[in-house]
């Protein structure tokens, strides 16, 4: 797009399709007077709500509503705007965006430079770059439109207005502050090499970038937590065909969703379901009976289910483990589920963490009660409890669960599959369930917050992570042994220019690009 035509005045029915009462139609430009004379037949006053007809170029009524006129540049864009509120059918309002594009049509008609000359469509979220590209509000807080839009839960939705109305910025720039204050002292002793050391001890500078880090990782946490919100958590239920999956998902949804069936092997296809837990959106994928990989007797379709569950489990966050317990007598059936438990510890990319479901605790077998109870079924087992905020399974001894019925290779097959956190329960009655969602809240590290979540995004999370190995880099450049100012100067300035990019001070066209174009048309 040309420079003239992203600078073009834009139009777009903002209310969104279909019929509603009210549909809203909004445009803006440099100067709309000429096309607020032509549609209403006489000037408006600023922000006030004018009744009247909406005119076609005979004069005619296309329809009567209300019409506002926000002059620049107190309005959204920071422009002249203009919003028209028609009846809200797709017709009337698409006669009126017809209306104002012929307008501006035949003003450019008379003078091609007419402020209302290349009227346009808007793309996605324009109103919002333009808000944005005229200092309304900045890219976390455009972000936050959207995300507000776009929220899932009363959390998410209040988090979103909280980083709307400035909460997240603020601390980003708080940061910023102290960060540029820092520099300032850095680059100024920078000319006076000789004088290092002494300034180093004299304005106290390894406490100040000491201060600085620990208000960073503050605001991390608090951004994990706002992306937590904004994103969900993906949880997959995998199992063996018939143990229950369905039923968990249900459960967990309170509501009729996967088709429960007690024939194996019945949910071919993946079904998800999002859920909330503390208004921490979930989103539970019940994959296809995971047979094993090396199984035979699957047939084709089942051997796609099985390959599209496998790539839900590569992105989980969390994978729930189902088994059976009403089926621990079954010695193929325990040497099923061990196969399927090594190849999650083989296939899983990253530190997914598993947590093993022992389901059908209501109707669990004697046998199972009496031996696998032993270990994992007396009281719940739930070893991630006592070691959060976020267990690192590699860190720490592997729990581990060994069937005392079982002997031989089985046994040592199963005791190194069945890693992670074991949970006993029963989707049939639903005891157990208040278990597993805060074990699952404490897997991903949410923290119960009483109040002041701001939402934030995937982006933000990484932003902040690059400032934090610049201000650690920045930090061994002032160790006792080796200070190397210029070096740390350097790190402090690649450190402002990441926490800058949240708010858009420094950020590149492509990425506004890309983050505006998620927007809804009209936005
Ligand atoms: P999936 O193939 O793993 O999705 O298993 P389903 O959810 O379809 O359940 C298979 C069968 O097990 C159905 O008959 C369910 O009613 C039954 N089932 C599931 N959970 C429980 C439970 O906690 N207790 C009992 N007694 N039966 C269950
Ligand atoms: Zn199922």
């Amino acid at each position: 797009m040309s420079l003239a035509q992203q600078q073009a005045p834009i139009v777009a029915v903002t209310t969104a399709p279909g019929k509603g009462a009210v549909g809203v139609v909004r445009v803006s430009g440099r100067d709309l007077s000429g096309l607020i004379a032509a549609l209403c037949g006489r000037s408006l006053r600023a922000r006030e709500a004018t009744y009247g007809p909406f005119r076609d170029a005979g004069g005619e009524a296309i329809d009567h509503g209300l019409a506002i006129h926000f002059p620049a540049p107190h309005s959204y864009t920071g422009e002249d705007v203009l919003e028209l509120q028609a009846h809200g059918g797709p017709v009337v309002l698409q006669l009126l965006l017809t209306r104002c594009l012929a307008v501006a049509q035949a003003l450019a008609a008379q003078d091609a430079r007419h402020p209302l000359a290349g009227l346009r469509l808007a793309q996605p979220g324009e109103f919002t770059q333009r808000a944005f590209l005229n200092d309304k509000l900045d890219l976390a807080q455009a972000e936050a439109i959207a995300d507000l839009i776009d929220a899932s839960t009363e959390q998410a939705a209040r988090s979103a207005t909280r980083s709307l109305a400035g909460a997240f910025s603020q601390q980003v720039h708080g940061l910023r502050d102290h960060l540029i204050a820092l520099r300032t002292l850095v680059e100024a002793t920078l000319d006076f090499p000789e004088e290092e050391i002494d300034f180093i001890e004299a304005y106290g500078v390894r406490d100040t970038l000491g201060g600085l880090l620990a208000e960073l990782d503050g605001l991390q946490r608090q951004t994990r937590q706002g992306a937590l919100l904004r994103e969900g958590m993906q949880v997959v239920i995998a199992g063996q065909p018939n143990v229950g999956k369905s039923s968990l998902l249900n459960a967990l949804a309170g509501e009729e969703l996967a088709i429960v069936t007690s024939i194996a092997g019945t949910t071919r296809d993946v079904v998800r379901q999002s859920i909330q837990i503390e208004g921490v959106p979930l989103h539970v994928i019940d994959t296809a009976g995971l047979r094993g990989a090396h199984e035979g007797e699957a047939d084709a379709v089942e051997a796609i289910g099985m390959q599209r569950a496998w790539s839900q489990i590569e992105r989980a966050d969390a994978v729930l483990f189902l088994h059976d317990l009403t089926r621990q007598h079954d010695a193929a059936h325990r040497a099923h589920d061990a196969r399927i438990g090594t190849e999650l510890t083989q296939r899983l990319p990253r530190q997914v963490p598993v947590v093993h479901v022992w389901n059908k605790a209501d109707a669990a077998d004697p046998a199972a009660q009496a031996q696998g109870a032993a270990e994992h079924t007396s009281g719940i087992h739930q070893p991630a409890l006592e070691t959060q905020p976020q267990p690192d399974p590699a860190a720490q001894p592997a729990e581990q669960l060994a069937h005392t019925t079982t002997v031989g290779a089985a046994q040592a097959s199963e005791a190194t599959a069945l890693t992670g956190h074991h949970l006993r329960l029963s989707a049939k009655t639903g005891a157990g369930l208040t278990e597993l969602r805060q074990l699952l809240l404490r897997l991903v590290g949410w923290e119960k917050q009483a109040e002041g979540v701001f939402i934030a995004r995937a982006r933000h999370v990484q932003a902040l992570d690059a400032v934090h190995g610049h201000l650690l880099r920045a930090a061994e450049h002032v160790q006792p042994q080796a200070v190397m100012l210029d070096l740390m100067a350097e790190e402090l300035r690649l450190a402002q220019q990441a926490l800058a990019s949240i708010t858009g001070e420094f950020t590149a066209d492509d990425l506004l690009g890309s983050i505006f174009s998620t927007f809804c048309i009209g936005k």
